[in-house]
């Protein structure tokens, strides 16, 4: 008995996947294709695709955002937990990576759920509020460049309703945090975000040790 999280060894960590990862042929032939990509480390765990994925269903999301999509495996958790008239905008800079994405949305049946938009995701969410969006998001998934997560993070909890949740990958930016010599910006901003999200009055916070730590902050 622990009232501390375990170290996940190895060997409970594929325990885990054994008795609970459900993941479906489409998902894991993605997975199994961006493992030969040469940034595969970008995609999430298939065990945090799937938590995700019960986040929106557990929410009943019906729109959802998501800052980073590389191959496309986050969004298609969620566009598949979607319902059907469902819509997740995908924010990326990469027509090549994303390109991959597309193939497995429109064979797993959500290309149409899933609204691509090529361009810096902070152009793209600050044209979402423009458009008088504000307040009007479920969910949203923050995974890319470290540097730019805060202001990710202010115009996603703009953007969301009051209920809605954000999600943060890579708060413990594998490990770095704890590291006082890391100086490294990416890893300063994520410290600083980090912090700031514990004082931060306008969320519920939860920080899990999934994969390198999942933030959850509940808009209130
Ligand atoms: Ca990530």
């Amino acid at each position: 008995m622990s009232n501390r999280t375990l170290n996940l060894t190895d060997a409970l960590y594929e325990y885990m996947l054994d008795v609970s990862l459900r993941e479906p042929e489409v998902m894991r032939r993605l997975r199994a294709e961006t493992a030969r990509h040469p940034k595969s480390e970008m995609q999430i765990a298939p065990e945090q695709g799937q938590f995700m994925a019960l986040l929106v269903r557990l929410m009943g999301a019906t729109r959802a955002l998501e800052i980073g999509t590389f191959t496309g495996y986050s969004a298609l958790a969620v566009a598949r937990a979607l319902p059907a008239d469902g819509q997740l905008i995908a924010c990326d800079i990469s027509a090549e990576y994303t390109a991959i994405a597309r193939r497995y949305w429109e064979t797993a049946g959500v290309a149409d759920r899933i609204d691509l938009r090529i361009a810096p995701a902070l152009e793209t969410l600050a044209i979402l509020r423009d458009e008088g969006q504000a307040g009007t998001f479920d969910f949203a998934f923050i995974d890319a460049d470290k540097e730019a997560y805060d202001a990710y993070y202010e115009h996603c909890l703009a953007l969301l309703r009051p209920g809605g949740l954000v999600v943060l990958d890579n708060t413990f930016r594998d490990g770095r945090v704890v590291n006082a010599e890391d100086h490294s910006e990416s890893v300063q901003a994520i410290h600083r975000l980090n912090e700031k999200l514990r004082h931060d009055d306008r969320i519920h916070l939860s920080l899990l040790p999934v994969a390198d730590g999942l933030t959850l902050a509940l808009k209130q």
